[in-house]
């Protein structure tokens, strides 16, 4: 195990940490309340590349492999939660079932415009009826001459209003369900029979947003089923492959938003005086500052080690990467709550951006697998044979 950074991976974090600083961070509060992050600094995402981090380079996109996409994703996980995930949906769940399992010709045509920026991609499997047991979707496609058409309803789908195209997880054959039923679609959102519908309002993340998408006999050309028709039936290995490496890069962004919650709390402390001292003298306050520290030192090393081990081995880390998604999302919730105490009535207010990261954060042990899931997936690969 070599932690040691290669120099272009610390030129493109410097870049990244640059660029949160000075074009990120300072609109933050503005983004949380007109929930929209203005088309300029999304510009600007385009053009540093990082739409393309996660899509590999011959498609236009960075491919920074896993450590490079999990020291990006630290960066930006030190600001608004919305401005990572305008980007991960296109390097991670919109993009990575074409990477992993599309034909070069799928390839070809919608990488290079999900890498730019110019096209947004989403990810659809979740449904009302369907949300930890994925398996248990209801949306059908039935091939009919040179089309296929899907009829269901998706749910709580990330920046489902804004793409132009989005990776749609169907039932092919009833029967066989996970095991050879279901199949991964690309659909455009120009395709006849594709609506968005209800746009919900949530506890946290404004400035993404998350929206139904309908399908009413929505026709879809054969040749968009992802890996072509020999594929028909294996979309839910698609959808899990995609939702392991997505796992390691939630964990990275959990991580650096606890990094600056500490470093906020740190400086809060400092300045706060009460019975006449700052209340980092505070033997209370110091406790909390500690454990907040080693709760992120550990995350640090978890993330760093299973990306490593991703790219050094090329292996599928399913139970590293379900570790490091359930570790490092309970661990920033702690430390968001800590940071919330240590600022006192301050921490509740709007003013400062702690109640920000601690509404927000609350979403990590939900979406892409809850806590629960994740101690599953563990299980399930400590026990097997
Ligand atoms: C803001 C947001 C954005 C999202 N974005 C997307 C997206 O882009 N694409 C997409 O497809 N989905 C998306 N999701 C859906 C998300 O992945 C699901 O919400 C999540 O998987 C949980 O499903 P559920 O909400 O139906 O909860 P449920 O599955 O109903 O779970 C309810 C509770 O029961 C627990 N539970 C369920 N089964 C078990 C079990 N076997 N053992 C123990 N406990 C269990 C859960 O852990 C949870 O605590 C998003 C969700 C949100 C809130």
């Amino acid at each position: 195990m070599d932690f040691d950074i290669p120099e272009n991976l610390r030129m493109t974090v410097e870049t990244v940490r640059r660029f949160v600083k000075q074009d990120l961070e300072p609109i933050s509060r503005q983004v949380e309340e007109e929930d929209r992050i203005p088309e300029d600094v999304i510009q600007k995402m385009r053009d540093l590349g990082l739409f393309g981090l996660g899509i590999p380079e011959e498609y236009g996109g960075l491919g920074l492999g896993c450590l490079g996409e999990c020291l990006v994703y630290e960066e930006m996980g030190k600001v608004n939660a919305c401005f990572r995930t305008i980007i991960g949906t296109n390097n991670g769940i919109g993009s990575q079932g074409i990477v992993l399992d599309g034909t070069s010709e799928q390839k070809q045509q919608y990488l290079p415009k999900l890498a730019s920026g110019e096209l947004i991609g989403c990810f659809a499997l979740t449904e009302p009826e369907a949300g930890s047991d994925a398996a248990n979707l209801k949306t059908t496609a039935e091939l009919k001459g040179s089309h296929w058409v899907l009829n269901g309803r998706k749910h709580f789908i990330t920046n489902g209003n804004i793409a132009d195209v989005a990776t749609v997880f169907a039932l092919t054959d009833r029967a066989k369900r996970a095991k050879g039923g279901i199949t991964a679609f690309i659909v455009e959102k120009t395709f006849p029979g594709f609506y968005v519908g209800t746009i919900e309002r949530k506890m946290g993340m404004r400035g993404s947003h998350t929206c139904e998408l309908i399908f009413d006999n929505c026709l879809v050309p054969k040749e968009n089923v992802v890996g072509g028709q020999e594929n028909v039936g294996k979309g839910f290995r698609t959808a899990m492959k995609t939702l392991d490496r997505g796992r390691l890069t939630m964990g990275a962004s959990t991580m650096g938003s606890a990094q600056k919650l500490l470093d906020l709390s740190i400086d809060y402390a400092k300045q706060r005086v009460q019975f006449g001292k700052p209340i980092a003298h505070f033997q209370a306050i110091q406790l909390m500052l500690a454990d907040m520290a080693t709760n992120i030192y550990a995350a640090r090393q978890m993330v760093y080690h299973a990306a490593w081990l991703k790219d050094a081995t090329n292996s599928s880390v399913i139970k590293e990467a379900a570790m490091v998604k359930l570790f490092c999302s309970e661990m920033a919730n702690r430390v968001a709550d800590m940071a919330v105490q240590i600022h006192g009535g301050m921490g509740y207010m709007k003013d400062y951006p702690v109640e920000r990261y601690y509404r927000d954060l609350r979403l990590t042990r939900i979406y892409e697998g809850t806590s629960e899931i994740q101690r599953l997936v563990i299980a399930r690969e400590l026990l097997k044979d």
